[in-house]
């Protein structure tokens, strides 16, 4: 039988864990930063508002329902869910793979993009990093608009920082995060056709010189500032 200690010390566990509480999902979409608008004309407001309220919401959703019930997973962050994606029960792995990739990349990609009066230039030790990695920016974004238009079918070209602080570019399929392979994902372009169809049809090569026009470089410069200490 439980004694009235041993009653209190769940109760207590119970009310420092919201996530273990069925009526609180352990993840919710993150309000967009700015409004739908401010990217425009480069990305449209109604495409702003249908890829963050419908889509990345669906991928919260679908990733609430996959591990809500999992008290120990409800716990972990998004990212750490992804970091140890292989050692996950095998039931929920393709559900956070997808689900959870697409959550965790939508937060990201929404903090990285900004209205193009206030997009402005790498800075600090990106500058210098992105010169010796790439040639500079220009070079960089020429780059990164060739990785993101190689992409077959849905997926992102991503800038991550590697395990020895090295800035790696890269495509991945799908919603796979560069989280899955090690890496800690810096800036991310979605060229899911739910990202530009609306405004741009076909025409991704259009839809990623528009893109590049509203990177937030304070927000990527100081998030390598973070990933590279
Ligand atoms: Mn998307």
């Amino acid at each position: 039988m439980m004694t009235r200690r041993t009653l209190l010390e769940l109760a207590a566990l119970s009310a420092a864990s919201p996530a273990a509480q069925a009526a609180e999902p352990p993840f919710v979409l993150p309000k967009l930063p700015y409004a739908y608008d401010a990217l425009e004309p480069y990305i449209d407001a109604q495409t702003m508002q249908i890829h963050h309220d419908k889509h990345h919401q669906a991928y919260v959703d679908n990733l609430n329902k996959a591990i809500s019930g999992d008290a120990a997973l409800s716990r972990l962050s998004v990212e750490e869910l992804l970091q140890r994606l292989d050692a996950l029960p095998a039931a929920v792995r393709t559900a956070v793979r997808n689900q959870g990739g697409g959550h965790a990349n939508h937060s990201l990609f929404w903090q990285t993009l900004c209205t193009s009066s206030k997009s402005g230039k790498p800075a600090g030790r990106l500058t210098a990093a992105l010169d010796r990695s790439f040639g500079g920016q220009d070079k960089f974004e020429e780059k990164l608009q060739a990785s993101a238009l190689g992409v077959f079918g849905s997926g992102w070209a991503w800038l991550s920082v590697d395990s020895g602080k090295n800035l790696v570019l890269d495509s991945a399929p799908n919603q796979d995060s560069p989280l899955l392979s090690g890496k800690r994902p810096l800036l991310g372009i979605d060229v899911w056709e739910h990202a530009y169809y609306l405004k741009y049809q076909n025409r991704r090569a259009d839809y990623l010189k528009a893109i590049v026009k509203v990177i937030n470089w304070d927000f990527v410069t100081a998030r390598y500032e973070d990933l590279a200490k």
